[in-house]
């Protein structure tokens, strides 16, 4: 099965992708995570991919449509996978279709976690992530057992540099510009499923496990 999450930043799709991937044994595939481990790199490329997610704005199309036509490209996508952060526009959406049809394969289920600009911006500046796993937590929400340590790896917990206030305001307003649009996209082709994502991440959790049977 192959399913794409769609939302605004904070709608849960990085905790939602990583607990569904674990229940439906697939790869779960976030180009952030990918992003922030390039962003790792003392690399120009690096450096540059810093540049953009610091600013809260996409990185180029040609960039992440690279990184993730090598990643579906991988033996372990055979049965499919959970995109998490891609598509983020109208191009690399086509970019997608473009690489499944010569795949010939096709997106089975594009699910749109609809959530208010209040819950976003609670979830995203109390966000915690672990530097080792790339578990989320939120110091209210979902605190971890022991301070800023990750309750599945022991990983350290750090706050990403781009939820920060002023780069969250720029997020969501590259999200309403760039990928919002989606949901008309994947509305208009009949793949599209909206889920309310106000709620606790647990009866979020249940209503995608649902509509993915
Ligand atoms: P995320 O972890 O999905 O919130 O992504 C964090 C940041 O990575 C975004 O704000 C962008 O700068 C960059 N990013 C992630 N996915 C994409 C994408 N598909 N296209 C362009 N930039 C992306």
């Amino acid at each position: 099965m192959r399913i794409i999450l769609l939302g605004p930043p904070g709608a849960g799709k990085g905790t939602q992708a990583k607990t569904l991937a674990e229940k439906l044994n697939l790869p779960h595939i976030s180009t952030g995570e990918m992003l922030r481990q390039m962003s790792q790199e003392d690399t120009q490329l690096g450096e540059h991919t810093k540049d953009f997610m610091n600013k809260g704005v996409l990185v180029p199309d040609e960039l992440i449509t690279q990184v993730l036509s090598r990643r579906i490209s991988q033996p372990d996508t055979k049965n499919g996978f959970i995109l998490d952060g891609y598509p983020r526009n109208l191009n690399q959406a086509q970019a997608l279709d473009g690489m499944l049809k010569e795949k010939k394969i096709a997106i089975d289920l594009v699910i749109y976690l609809d959530t208010s600009e209040p819950v976003i911006i609670q979830r995203l500046s109390g966000r915690l992530v672990c530097s080792l796993c790339g578990a989320n937590f939120h110091i209210k929400n979902m605190p971890p057992k022991s301070n800023m340590t990750c309750d599945n790896c022991g990983g350290k917990l750090y706050q990403r540099s781009d939820d920060k206030d002023e780069t969250i305001r720029k997020r969501l307003e590259v999200y309403l510009r760039e990928s919002s649009p989606l949901i008309q996209y994947y509305d208009e082709r009949q793949k599209l499923y909206r889920i309310k994502a106000d709620e606790a991440s647990a009866i979020v959790l249940n209503k995608i496990i649902e509509l993915a049977k």
